[in-house]
């Protein structure tokens, strides 16, 4: 199939496996085409997305839940309970087997501080 790099944000571009597009349907020779018409409403990056990613910011996301930045998801190696093993608020250590725990919740009344990033 024939098709040249602005089919893929071309107005008349068929998006089907099978056709071109509505004016060629055998596509074009050569690497332009006259018809060619900007579809405003199509970018490169959405076509080019992998299935269940994202873009937020910029970034590309493969878990579209997780909307953190890699610069983030490094920070929360530094600060998170999960990681440390105690608060980040109070400095309390968590128990021994901290790792299998599912919520981070402090360990000290006092402190209060709740987990909000799971
Ligand atoms: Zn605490």
């Amino acid at each position: 199939m024939p098709k040249i790099p602005d089919c893929n944000h071309c107005l008349l571009s068929a998006h089907d496996p099978h056709i071109v597009c509505a004016v060629h349907p055998e596509g074009v020779e050569g690497d332009s085409c006259l018809d060619f018409r900007e579809d405003p409403n199509t970018s490169v990056e959405e076509l080019w997305l992998p299935q269940g990613a994202s873009y937020y910011n910029g970034e590309l996301i493969l878990q579209p839940r997780q909307h953190w930045t890699q610069q983030q998801q490094l920070e929360l190696l530094d600060w998170h309970p999960l990681f440390t093993g105690r608060c980040p608020q109070c400095g309390a250590e968590y128990e021994r087997d901290y790792t299998s725990r599912v919520h981070w919740d402090c360990p000290n009344p006092e402190c209060g501080w709740l987990d909000d990033t799971v």
